[in-house]
């Protein structure tokens, strides 16, 4: 495969764009999600694919990554908690639409796939890649493939519980790694810290939209205090989680991609000064997480793997 159409279709926006076989992105369009009837999702996507193709086409294959239980084989999306959606046979849909052959899979699955294929995990005999953005999720790649588990669900770590009593999570129980440490964890946090006034002025300076990670870690970048103890509770929720990565898993290397995984340089060391303490052996061990080599549009450079190089 030469040229792969690659599909994000994500919780609330979906990608669709031409990618090499370099993974570079030759085109691409970015439209929010219509949730609700599956059709109208996929007639979004094929007018989106009929631009690109017209413009970067022809391609040979196409990927689409989604967002939630998938069923490799038959392409059909399990279940999506983020829109709703039960038992969409996406794959069979996009490709009598399109005429081309479709390989889905899992969003985060297929951004660990493409980590081993055209980002840094390459060489790599295993490693583990997480996600954190909206939601936390990871994927384990070893032995020259990405690991699926009995039930689609290896590597979902957004839902370990990290702090037991903690926040409430959208899979109705508490403290689970994702209710502690995704984007909403961080604002979360941050209205705690203006109701209780020990915010300082960077904080209190920001419009209530503005509360998100993104400010929050140019926050802590800049020194300010509130922000600084946010970031650092992120980090150990996080670390708490990956320590039953390295136990159980024992991975070559971590990578951590997503919006929240941008704030890396803020989250690593302190990542790698808990797990120090916290992992077996932790000296002989890569304990520092890599930022992803898939940067923003990961997802969509997961989709483009599925197709480019087929498992
Ligand atoms: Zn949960």
């Amino acid at each position: 495969v030469r040229r792969a159409l690659a599909v994000d279709v994500g919780g609330t926006k979906t990608a669709v764009g031409v990618v090499d076989a370099a993974g570079r992105i030759l085109g691409k369009e970015t439209r929010p999600t219509p949730l609700g009837d599956p059709a109208e999702a996929v007639a979004l996507i094929v007018s989106m694919a009929t631009d690109l193709l017209r413009g970067h086409g022809p391609v040979d294959a196409a990927g689409a990554a989604l967002p939630g239980v998938v069923d490799r084989a038959s392409g059909i999306l399990r279940s999506s908690p983020s829109s709703g959606w039960r038992d969409i046979p996406f794959g069979p849909m996009l490709s009598a639409a399109l005429g081309l052959p479709f390989a889905v899979d899992n969003d985060v699955r297929a951004c660990a796939w493409a980590e081993s294929t055209l980002g840094g995990g390459a060489g790599l005999g295993s490693f583990f890649w997480m996600t954190v953005s909206t939601g936390v999720g990871g994927a384990l790649f070893q032995g020259g493939r990405v690991i699926e588990g009995a039930r689609g669900l290896a590597g979902e770590l957004g839902h370990l519980v990290v702090e037991p009593g903690g926040a409430a999570c959208g899979c109705g129980r508490r403290g689970c790694l994702e209710a502690e440490a995704a984007g909403p964890a961080w604002r979360r946090m941050a209205l705690a810290e203006l109701a209780d006034g020990r915010a300082g002025a960077y904080l209190a300076g920001l419009a209530d939209a503005e509360l998100d990670a993104r400010r929050i870690a140019a926050g802590a970048r800049s020194g300010d205090e509130a922000c600084l103890r946010i970031a650092e509770r992120a980090g150990l929720m996080l670390a708490r989680g990956l320590e039953a990565v390295y136990a159980v898993l024992d991975p070559e290397a971590v990578f951590i991609g997503g919006g929240v995984g941008g704030a890396l340089d803020l989250l690593g060391p302190v990542i790698e000064r808990e797990l120090s303490t916290r992992v077996f052996l932790a000296s002989e061990r890569d304990i520092l997480p890599r930022p992803s080599a898939l940067g923003y549009d990961a997802a969509l450079e997961g989709a483009a793997a599925l197709a480019l190089f087929p498992r």
